[in-house]
């Protein structure tokens, strides 16, 4: 499901975070005086998502040092910090644009197309790995439960193909154009038969737009999940039909007597 774009940018995002670190001389100074740098780099996220390469933007060396410089002065800890403890919590300023990116998905998660309600903010590009775009707005979209990226396999991709959609900037086409297809295989009239769902993508899309679809749909589990949710609807909508074809058998025969 298509997102609309943050409300907030990412410079009042940073200015709201600074404003909430009280505690803390050092990284408030820091985050000061990195904000361009910082905002740079946000400009940077937005190009490469806009054309769908986010993958082209390197994630963070952490072999040699688990505490590496990511921007200038700023290390990964700082920007973490600044995401955990200024970012996050109900009492700080910047919460409010936590909420209301969270709110705007309307209670749909926007990668299983809204099966699952949203309950927390997930980075889209880990913050473990890209910890620049810890409270960048575009990289946090709300997910339910099921589609929670911080405790999937899934992590980043490095290359084109393997991208998931990105709810706030990739192209119309993934929101517009149908690319996911169900058969229905019929068991009896009493019990609901099963569905299976599958990827079809439009013939004129590019090979790399057609891998990622099917990528999502696999990270997402997507043909289980869609399976057992309409088989659930089915069987509550099936009684519903059979007892208003009752009703019409019974009427039916009243009107003849
Ligand atoms: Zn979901």
């Amino acid at each position: 499901m298509r997102l609309s774009e943050p409300q907030h940018s990412f410079e009042q995002t940073l200015d709201e975070c600074v404003t909430g670190i009280t505690g803390n001389a050092a990284l408030r100074q820091m985050l000061t005086s990195e904000r361009p740098a910082l905002t740079a780099v946000g400009v940077q996220y937005l190009g490469a998502a806009g054309i769908g390469e986010l993958h082209t933007i390197p994630p963070i060396r952490t072999d040699r040092d688990t505490d590496p410089v990511v921007i200038n002065i700023l290390k990964k800890s700082d920007l973490v910090k600044v995401y955990e403890q200024y970012f996050v919590p109900e009492k700080k300023p910047a919460r409010k644009i936590y909420d209301a990116l969270l709110n705007a998905a309307k209670e749909k998660c926007p990668f299983c197309g809204g099966i699952g309600t949203p309950r927390n903010l997930d980075h889209f590009l880990p913050k473990a790995h890209f910890p620049q775009f810890s409270v960048l707005p575009h990289n946090l979209v709300p997910a339910c439960r099921d589609c929670n990226m911080d405790s999937k396999a899934h992590t980043f991709s490095t290359n084109a193909e393997e991208q998931i959609i990105q709810p706030y900037t990739d192209a119309d086409r993934f929101f517009i154009e149908q690319w996911i297809f169900a058969n229905y295989h019929a068991d009896d009239e009493e019990e609901p038969g099963e569905f299976e769902y599958y990827v079809s993508p439009p013939e004129n899309w590019t090979e790399v737009d057609k891998q990622r679809v099917r990528k999502h749909f696999e990270d997402f589990n997507l043909a289980k999940r869609y399976a057992i949710k309409s088989a659930e609807n089915l069987g509550i909508v099936l009684p519903q039909i059979r007892n208003m074809r009752k009703l019409d058998i019974d009427s039916d025969q009243g009107n003849r007597a």
